[in-house]
């Protein structure tokens, strides 16, 4: 085992809490963890941005309940972590917010050790703190509440069924009530409160999928809650905040009112390149739905390589028109050789800005880069300015690229090897993925390349694809991308003025934000 090489303990199950949605709320300690498990079992409300994010390799159990079938039972998901613990290494259990508040985590941490399974347990961000502070409400304040109740109100409405002592709760005045599990419930909760004494008057809230940028957040007295949970149509998963702490979130709401608050754009991009692109959405507002088309991988033998190695002497021109040409293609480099000034002899030219960027990281800069990211462009433009005549040209691609740039560099006198570092193949989306999609389908789906066009009908029937595409607006990288897009009878809502990722970015934001 390399020094590097990350490691778990033997054998061991991780009961690690994801946080409530916003992917950025599960800990260090468990992002860390997941990223070492060889086998992955996942909740219902677990951000698809941490599952979609882990290799290829790693085996993913969705157990959360799916459109038209029942919920997997805690039997089964107790039998599936055992198979899996005897199988793997070790194993994430990953669950919603955090493992140990209403979260069956101990449920799960028993049996594992009545089976003699080694476990540990991971916070994660639980929603009775995460839902209050992104609804701009502080659980404590100096002034308003000196304690916080965490409470459930599943089965509030049956009296003997509920251990909650809700006379006692509806007493506890100064602090703030938490209610978990409790839309369906609340009108029997808010009775029960007020018969017992609760003022009427007390300022409440309702926080809907809260962390995920499609929170919805309503406020009202406590006597009015049950009308305003019925008018506004608030689905589970929703938490309630009863206190005087309510008040304060005229002040500290910080996370609505951002450009593209609560837009969904589906991301069609491979998942280890997009993780930027999340986040860039994200901290616009914008609801990242994370389903890659595409995804690439390693090509263990390129053909052209040793054509590339023997021309190390004489040098020529090295042309890299995608990102992952410039990793892939440096990957098997430094693997290969100890000095990256073997490459002093060739000229490099990209294909535009992304490309120029990657190619940054190994601290090297192009020596030509078109006018405008097309390789239409780097083509014309090369050729017209740059004498190929009997040059060596390195073509660093992908097996999907398509054949322009070989054929005018050939016609403009250039010996030409294409360099094929990678393959490109459309990757089965994790379990579970396909009916969240349907469940809060995408405003807008973004395509940053032609391949990833043409992936969109690997994990989509025809009438899926139809249905998707027809209620989104649909955002293109640059011409290639249109291009496919309007073979595949899809017509781009906008393009992109600039063909990069920043320029899509801004397309997108002037589309929404436009008066
Ligand atoms: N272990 C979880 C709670 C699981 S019980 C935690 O630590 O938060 C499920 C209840 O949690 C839901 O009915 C809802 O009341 C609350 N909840 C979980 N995620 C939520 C979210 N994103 N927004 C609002 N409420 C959420």
């Amino acid at each position: 085992m390399g020094m590097n090489e990350k490691t778990c303990n033997p054998g061991t199950v991780y009961l690690i809490g994801a946080g409530p949605g916003d992917p950025g709320l599960i800990t260090v300690k468990g992002k860390d963890l997941l990223r070492r498990c060889r086998a992955v079992i996942y909740d219902n409300l677990v951000p698809l941005e941490l599952i979609i994010t882990l290799p290829p390799d790693v085996k993913k159990y969705y157990v959360g309940k799916k459109a038209g079938s029942h919920r997997v039972s805690q039997e089964q998901i107790n039998e599936l972590i055992l198979t899996l613990a005897r199988e793997h290494e070790c194993v994430a259990r990953l669950k919603g917010s955090d493992p140990l508040i209403f979260g069956r985590g101990g449920e799960e941490a028993k049996f594992l050790k009545e089976h003699g399974i080694p476990f540990e347990i991971v916070n994660g961000v639980t929603s009775g703190i995460a839902a209050p502070c992104y609804a701009g409400i502080p659980c404590t304040d100096r002034h308003l509440a000196s304690f916080v109740l965490f409470v459930t109100g599943h089965k509030a409405g049956e009296k003997y069924k509920t251990t909650v002592p809700w006379e006692w709760v509806a007493d506890a005045k100064g602090g703030t009530i938490v209610i978990f599990m409790g839309v369906g419930e609340i009108a029997a909760i808010v009775e029960r409160l007020i018969d017992n004494g609760m003022s009427p008057d007390t300022p409440a809230a309702v926080i809907e999928r809260a962390t995920f940028p499609s929170q919805r957040t309503f406020a009202s007295s406590l006597r009015e809650m049950p009308n305003t949970i019925a008018a506004h149509e608030v689905q589970s998963p929703a938490l309630f905040v009863i206190g005087e702490v309510v008040s304060l979130r005229p002040w500290l709401d910080w996370f609505s009112g951002r450009p593209l608050a609560g837009i969904r754009v589906m991301v069609t991009r491979p998942a280890d390149q997009a993780v930027n692109l999340y986040e860039n959405l994200r901290l616009m507002g914008a609801e990242p739905l994370p389903y890659p088309t595409i995804a690439t991988e390693y090509r263990d033998d390129p053909d052209g390589w040793d054509a590339f190695e023997n021309s190390l002497d004489s040098g020529g021109w090295l042309v890299f028109t995608s990102e992952n040409g410039v990793h892939y293609f440096f990957d098997r480099l430094t693997a290969r050789m100890d000095d990256i000034r073997r490459l002093a002899k060739f000229r490099i030219a990209v294909g535009g800005a992304g490309t120029a960027e990657a190619l940054a990281t190994y601290h090297l800069k192009p020596d030509f880069v078109p006018s405008r990211a097309t390789v239409d462009d780097l083509a014309a433009e090369m050729t017209a300015r740059v004498d190929m005549n009997g040059a060596v040209v390195i073509r660093v691609r992908g097996n999907l690229a398509g054949p322009v740039i070989e054929e005018r560099f050939a016609e403009a006198g250039a010996r030409v090897t294409p360099l094929t570092v990678y393959r490109t193949y459309h990757p089965d989306w994790p379990d579970g993925f396909k009916e969240k999609l349907f469940a809060f389908p995408p405003q807008a789906i973004l395509f940053t390349s032609a391949s990833s066009v043409e992936g969109l009908g690997h994990n989509l029937s025809g009438e899926e694809l139809k249905q998707l595409t027809s209620n989104a607006d649909i955002f293109s990288l640059g011409p290639m991308v249109s291009r496919t897009l309007r073979e595949h009878g899809l017509e781009p809502t906008r393009q992109a003025d600039e063909f990069t990722i920043p320029g899509l970015l801004a397309a997108l934001l002037n589309y929404y934000t436009k008066a």
